[in-house]
C-alpha cells in the first residue's frame, strides 16, 4: 500500500533533519526515510564553524552549550595550525572558536527533533528508485511513499539524484572526491594535541586533517581523484609523517565527498535535492555539515511556502540556494584552484605567504563571517 504524505524526505541525516524539522513544524505531514538506523556511524571530522552554530540556534534552538549537554559536541578550539612535509607553514588564532561534534550523536539528536515537531520517521528504510515528477518514492522492503513533494537528501551516492535527467554526470564524478579517515584514541597519537590541524603538499587538489576530541584524534585525507592516482598509499604515507604506527589498510574507512560538483539547479519536477545529494558542499576545505543544514533547510522552507499557497517552490528554493550559497561555493572554488595551483608551481611556502597576509578576511570567510564571494561581510537571512 502506498503511503501518502505532503512531502518526502529521503535520508535522514543532516540536511533531511533541517527539511523535515522546518516542514513539520508548521503542521504539514512529513516522511523521513534512511536506510540506516540511528544511531549510526557517519565519517566525518565533525568541524563546526561559526556559521553552523549560528543556523543551529535559528532552525533548532541549539547552541554549543546545549550540544555539549548532551555529548554532541566534544570538543572547541579556537587555534589551528597548517604543515606541509618540511614542517609548520602557519598557526593563529580563529576569531571564533570551532567546536567538533560526535555526529552518532548529533546526527540522531537533530533527527529526533523532527520526529518531536511531527516528522513520521522510518528507518531500515533503503530507497530504490524515486519519480521526481510525480513525487513517487520505491523501497527495498516493498514499500511505496507518495508526496506532492520529494527532498533529496541521501548523500553524496543519491538515488534520488540518479533519477534527474539533465545531470552532467562526468562532473559529478570527475569532482567527487575520495576521502579516508581513521579515528584514533588520544594515546595512539604521538604527541599531545588540542587544536586542527590541516597538512598541504601531500597530494594534488587535496589536504590532510588532524582533528582532536575529547577521547580521539581525526586524522583523515581527501583530494580529486583525477590528480590522486593511489589514495590508500598517499593516506599511508600521511600516517607514516605523522608517526602514526601499526595500522592495517582494514582500518582504513573511505567515503565520497562532493568537492566543486554542486549543482546550480539541483530540481527536477515536484523534487529538490539538498546537501551533499546536491553537490552542496564548500569546495575548498570540504565544509559540508553547514550547506546540508542550511540548504535542507531552504528547501524544507520552500515546500512549506509551496504546500501554504499552492504555489511551485522551486522558484523559491533556488532563488535562496542563489542569494546564498552557490555564490559561496564559487567563490570558495576559484579560490582553491588560485591557491593548489600557487602550492603545485611555487612550493607549499606560498600558502603561508597567502594565510599571512590574508590572515584575517580568510578566518572569517571559512567561518561565513565574510563572503568567499568579493571579500564583503556576509549577511545571512536567517
Ligand atoms: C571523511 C569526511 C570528513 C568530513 N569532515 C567534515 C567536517 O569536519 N566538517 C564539515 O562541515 N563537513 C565534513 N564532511 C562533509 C559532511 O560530512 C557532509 O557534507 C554532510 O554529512 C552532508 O550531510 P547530508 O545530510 O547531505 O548527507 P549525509 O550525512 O551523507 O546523509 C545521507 C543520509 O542518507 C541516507 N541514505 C543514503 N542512501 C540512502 C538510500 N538509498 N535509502 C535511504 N537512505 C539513504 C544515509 O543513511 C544517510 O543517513 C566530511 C565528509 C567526509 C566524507
Amino acid at each position: 500500500m502506498t503511503k501518502k504524505y505532503d512531502a518526502i524526505i529521503c535520508g535522514g541525516s543532516l540536511a533531511g533533519s533541517a527539511a523535515g524539522f522546518s516542514l513539520a513544524r508548521q503542521g504539514f505531514r512529513v516522511a523521513i526515510l534512511d536506510r540506516a538506523e540511528f544511531p549510526r556511524k557517519k565519517l566525518c571530522g565533525g568541524l563546526l564553524t561559526w556559521k553552523s552554530v549560528k543556523l543551529l540556534k535559528h532552525l533548532f534552538g541549539e547552541t554549543p552549550d546545549s550540544l555539549a549537554d548532551i555529548d554532541a559536541i566534544n570538543h572547541t578550539s579556537d587555534r589551528y595550525a597548517i604543515h606541509s612535509f618540511s614542517g609548520l607553514l602557519t598557526k593563529g588564532l580563529m576569531p571564533y572558536s570551532f567546536h567538533f561534534v560526535d555526529r552518532k550523536i548529533f546526527d540522531q539528536h537533530l533527527l529526533y527533533k523532527a520526529q518531536n515537531a511531527g516528522a513520521d520517521i522510518f528507518q531500515n528504510m533503503q530507497i530504490t528508485s524515486s519519480d521526481p515528477m510525480h513525487g513517487v518514492v520505491t523501497c527495498t522492503s516493498g514499500d511505496t511513499f507518495s508526496g506532492r513533494f520529494i527532498i533529496g537528501a541521501d548523500g553524496a551516492n543519491s538515488v534520488v539524484r540518479r533519477s534527474f535527467p539533465h545531470i552532467d554526470r562526468e562532473r559529478m564524478r570527475k569532482f567527487m572526491a575520495p576521502t579516508i579517515e581513521i579515528h584514533l584514541d588520544k594515546n595512539q597519537f604521538p604527541r599531545p594535541i588540542d587544536d586542527p590541524e590541516l597538512y598541504i603538499g601531500f597530494m594534488e587538489a587535496g589536504y590532510g586533517w588532524v582533528f582532536p576530541n575529547r577521547d580521539k584524534i581525526i586524522v583523515g585525507i581527501c583530494g580529486l581523484k583525477h590528480k590522486n592516482a593511489n589514495f590508500s598509499s598517499l593516506f599511508k604515507n600521511f600516517l607514516n609523517f605523522l608517526d602514526i604506527k601499526s595500522q592495517n589498510s582494514s582500518d582504513f574507512q573511505g567515503h565520497p565527498l562532493p568537492y566543486g560538483n554542486y549543482l546550480e539547479t539541483p530540481t527536477h519536477g515536484v523534487t529538490l535535492l539538498a546537501g551533499d545529494a546536491g553537490g552542496l558542499v564548500e569546495p575548498l576545505f570540504g565544509e559540508g555539515i553547514f550547506f546540508a543544514l542550511c540548504s535542507g533547510m531552504y528547501a524544507g522552507e520552500s515546500v512549506a511556502h509551496g504546500l501554504a499557497t499552492n504555489t511551485d517552490p522551486i522558484p523559491l528554493y533556488t532563488q535562496r540556494l542563489h542569494q546564498q550559497i552557490i555564490p559561496e561555493l564559487k567563490g570558495a572554488d576559484r579560490l582553491r584552484w588560485l591557491l593548489f595551483r600557487s602550492v603545485k608551481l611555487f612550493g607549499p611556502r606560498t600558502l603561508r605567504w597567502f594565510v599571512n597576509a590574508a590572515n584575517s578576511p580568510l578566518a572569517e570567510m571559512v567561518h561565513g563571517m565574510r563572503s568567499y564571494s568579493l571579500l564583503r561581510k556576509k549577511h545571512w537571512d536567517f
